[in-house]
């Protein structure tokens, strides 16, 4: 719902950037659309941490704002950049990248089929498996990117949702955002696609056809490991998207305004951030791949990965921050190199500008697909000299 303190905030910023095409999403997101406040012409926006709203005397609410797990006004600024930097008509903030998820999967009939890919973020995979055990949806699990896979689940007039995670968190697999969106729209599904790890600098998979963007704000969008959040992008307000936004609400699944504040000042660095970040993980995956210590690099800006084509044609500046690796000496080698590094933290998480490492297997527990010796590594804004020579002397 757009205020009317946003209605003002578009008046006044009539000459702002939100509705000029000419500007690069650089200078939109660096200038965070150039808005000002209205009152005190503040180039930073203020917050807006009341969480309710005064009534006029006849009892409508002129600000345009009732309780604040309806509407904020510090989300306002948030959601129209980032609707404008996916190429989508409107955004949702949410607490979380899981309040997110959980809330698309909400808005599903008792019984409604779903496929997701085999290889993705481990936490919305158990979500969608519990949500089949208890009978609320049937579940499918695709092999990524495999479409002959795909066309075979399909069910149509009763797959609702297709899931795409690419590239997947921590395999990098990828899949074709265009060839899904198409096959899923002629059994007449939505494609919703978790873009997390290449966020809109990277890859914008509305304009390859998906429907809905989920983002884990929480990483590269925000950037600095320092607020939890998630964001849903939709390609058209339809009637899904009504059903999103009054389930948020209900839900109760908002961002705090301080969070929102914080995501907007970590939003504004994002293409400085991003290129660099794909740049050195470039870097990082080819020495990986030149090392002998090493038994396999998943990273798809090297030609050898399956999915490099399909990434090169989707994606434009980088291929990520997200570098996984596998060791000739297994599990136990795994465990000493992700103990050894220094520079690079061992610690869960990902796109933030401090690089991270993570033993990935014992976190996700005994069922899963991911290889046991498998590396994750968050490249961040480093020296790429010192991340290199950290990997050097903890792999050898
Ligand atoms: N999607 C991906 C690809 C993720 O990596 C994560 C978290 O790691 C999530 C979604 C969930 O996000 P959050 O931790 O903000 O709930």
């Amino acid at each position: 719902m757009i205020s009317k303190l946003t209605l003002i905030l578009y008046e006044l910023n009539k000459e702002d950037m939100s509705n000029k095409p000419e500007h690069h999403p650089e200078t939109l997101t660096a200038q965070a659309l150039g808005w000002v406040d209205p009152t005190t012409r503040s180039i930073v926006p203020p917050i807006y941490p009341s969480a309710s709203y005064e009534r006029a005397p006849d009892g409508t609410y002129p600000g345009g704002h009732s309780y604040t797990r309806d509407q904020n006004p510090t989300y306002d600024q948030v959601e129209l950049l980032l609707s404008r930097l996916e190429g989508g008509e409107a955004a949702l903030l949410f607490s979380s990248g899981m309040a997110a998820t959980t809330t698309v999967f909400e808005t599903l009939d008792h019984g409604d089929h779903v496929i997701a890919p085999e290889d993705m973020y481990w936490t919305t995979q158990r979500w969608l498996e519990e949500l089949a055990r208890r009978g609320r949806i049937s579940l499918e699990l695709v092999p990524n990117g495999n479409m002959e896979a795909l066309e075979g689940l399909l069910r149509p007039g009763r797959t609702k949702i297709v899931w795409v995670e690419t590239p997947a968190n921590p395999t990098c697999s990828v899949t074709s955002i265009s060839e899904t969106a198409s096959a899923a729209h002629r059994a007449g599904a939505r494609l919703v696609v978790d873009s997390t790890l290449s966020t809109p600098v990277l890859c914008r998979p509305i304009e390859h056809g998906a429907d809905l963007v989920v983002h884990s704000a929480t990483k590269q969008l925000n950037g600095h490991a320092d607020v939890l959040a998630g964001a849903l992008i939709t390609a058209r307000r339809d009637k899904m998207w009504e059903r999103l936004t009054h389930d948020r609400g209900y839900r109760g699944a908002v961002l705090g305004p301080f969070e929102a504040w914080l995501l907007m000042r970590g939003i504004r660095t994002l293409f400085l951030r991003v290129h660099r970040s794909a740049e050195t993980a470039m870097k990082v995956a080819e020495w990986l791949n030149a090392n002998s210590e090493v038994r396999e690099v998943f990273y798809p800006g090297l030609r050898s990965h399956p999915g490099h084509a399909i990434a090169a044609s989707q994606m434009s500046h980088g291929f990520g921050m997200l570098v996984s690796f596998r060791l000739w000496g297994g599990a136990p080698a795994a465990r000493r190199v992700a103990g050894s590094l220094r520079i690079f933290k061992n610690a869960t998480s990902l796109g933030g500008v401090e690089s991270l490492v993570e033993h990935r297997a014992p976190v996700e527990g005994p069922t899963t697909r991911v290889p046991a010796d498998l590396l994750r590594l968050s490249v961040g804004i480093e020296s790429v000299d010192d991340l290199l020579a950290d990997l050097d002397q903890a792999i050898s």
